[in-house]
């Protein structure tokens, strides 16, 4: 194991040493797919491969179509839910370097004050500020809004 693997969130909880909201969504022997663990966002998720890599460039091929087939699904699940109406997708990896995506279901409630109130969307922007915002700790993850989510999304992700 590398050392950068020892204290990586994503290793944490595919050891199960860390349990996302609501337990994992998805996980097969290639990916997992869970809830985000402290921004409260219904339905803000992370999905990242089970092998600690850190460049997207190391995929493998089963662990790319896989990850590919959870966007897919994840995107056309969360931009069905009310108010929901865009996707965001995004990898960025300077805090935990396992490559990781966020699936950020960008509300329409988030256009408003006091989370934005400029008439340009800043996508990038909006994503880091609502994050800051919005970030709780650990156990008030535990709310009726996000384990409702987990389970309604654990029963439409069939991958
Ligand atoms: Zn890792």
């Amino acid at each position: 194991m590398s050392l950068s693997s020892q204290n990586c969130v994503c290793c944490q909880i595919v050891k199960e040493l860390t349990i996302p909201p609501g337990g994992i969504i998805y996980a097969d022997e290639h990916v997992v797919l869970a809830h985000n663990l402290d921004v409260k966002i219904p339905g803000y998720l992370i999905l990242f491969p089970r092998r600690h890599v850190e460049f997207y460039h190391d995929f493998s091929t089963p662990e790319c179509e896989k990850i590919a087939l959870l966007m897919r699904d994840c995107s056309r699940i969360l931009t069905g839910l009310d108010g929901v109406e865009r996707m965001y997708i995004v990898s960025l990896g300077e805090e935990t370097r396992h490559v990781h995506f966020h699936l950020f279901p960008r509300y329409e409630w988030m256009l408003k004050k006091p989370y934005w109130n400029q008439s340009k969307i800043d996508a990038a922007e909006l994503f880091s500020q609502i994050r800051k915002k919005l970030q709780v700790n650990r156990q008030d993850m535990e709310d009726p809004s996000i384990l409702a989510m987990v389970d309604y999304l654990r029963k439409s992700v069939c991958a």
